[in-house]
């Protein structure tokens, strides 16, 4: 260029288009600088993620190891369960069978004995036939068991007074009652609507409520059985004023084989009663629970579904 015909305004333009040009070149290069070492952080980030994917993979891989580990574990401990259900089942059948006939006899030579009401042999025949009928309920109780956990409970519906059912099993167990002083008092309305129930299965679980009642309140207990009608449930409450039972035991003894500490000792029994009857009445339809205050009693109550037959037009 040629720059005697160049002119100071000239020379001033160019010169400030140079340095506008500096000026691009310099932010170009501050951002140049930036991107690099952007793109050096995210290559750091991306190797941190590719660690990361590869533990989860290890994690995942681990995890997949411990649940075929565990579903083998479970297929093998639902067969030993099964088997020693199936061992309960045979046992308790194989022992109930000869007690059965000893049951037989022992009733009968009994009934020779009393004609003679002062002999010790009575009172010792009362003694091997008591100790005879409590083993053949433990044995009923775990054959029990044994067919809730495994077949299941084949129940046998009929119509029923639920009434009449709760004074038959009274009538059966006041002997028993009034051996410890104990009074049992039935409150039962005029009419309450029929039951659509087992009656063998409803007798046994008001039977195992009553005598627990008679077992763990103690001599001289008062007992009552109340049926009350509310809305499309029929309702049966046992209660007894014996000393209670904490909310923390409430909880647990619907579970099988639990017993409460104290009681362990003192009564014969297994814990599984009322883990049968609330498995019972739920099958029916019903709920079964346990109200309680430790010092003034416990009342165990249960409801079961009014018979379709007997609601209310309306009500269907
Ligand atoms: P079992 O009578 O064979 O011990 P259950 O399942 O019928 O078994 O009862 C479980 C436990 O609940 C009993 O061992 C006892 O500790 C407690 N229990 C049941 N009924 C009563 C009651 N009416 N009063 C106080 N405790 C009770």
């Amino acid at each position: 260029m040629n720059y005697e015909h160049v002119t100071k305004e000239q020379l001033t333009k160019e010169l400030k288009e140079v340095q506008q040009l500096v000026t691009t070149f310099k932010g170009q290069q501050t951002e140049c600088k930036q991107a690099k070492k952007a793109a050096a952080n995210l290559g750091k980030v991306n190797q941190e993620l590719l660690a990361e994917i590869a533990k989860y993979k290890k994690i995942g891989k681990d995890l997949q190891k411990r649940y075929d580990m565990e579903r083998e574990q479970r297929v093998l401990l639902e067969k030993e369960r099964g088997e020693r259900l199936q061992f309960i089942n045979t046992l308790a059948h194989e022992l109930k069978t000869p007690l059965t006939a000893i049951v037989a006899s022992g009733g009968l030579l009994l009934e020779e004995l009393r004609e003679d009401p002062q002999s010790l042999r009575l009172r010792l025949m009362e003694n091997i036939i008591r100790g005879t009928e409590r083993l053949t309920g433990r044995l009923s109780e775990l054959l029990d068991m044994a067919r809730m956990e495994s077949i299941g409970f084949t129940l046998t519906y009929e119509l029923l007074d639920i009434r009449t059912l709760l004074q038959n099993v009274a009538s059966e167990i006041m002997p028993l009652m009034s051996e410890k002083q104990q009074s049992l008092i039935l409150s039962i309305p005029p009419s309450v609507p029929m039951i659509n129930g087992d009656k063998q299965h409803l007798e046994q679980i008001m039977l195992n409520l009553l005598t627990n009642a008679s077992k763990f309140a103690g001599d001289g207990a008062k007992i009552k059985g109340i049926v009350k009608s509310e809305g499309d449930r029929v309702l049966v409450h046992i209660k007894d004023n014996g000393s209670g039972i904490t909310e923390e035991e409430q909880a647990r003894i619907f579970t099988p084989y639990y017993r409460i500490e104290a009681d362990r000792q003192r009564f014969p029994g297994l814990g599984l009663g009322l883990t049968v009857s609330k498995h019972l009445i739920e099958m029916h339809g019903g709920k079964m629970w346990v109200d309680s205050t430790v010092g003034e009693g416990s009342t165990f109550s249960f409801s079961l579904p009014v018979a379709e037959q007997e609601k209310p037009r309306n009500l269907l």
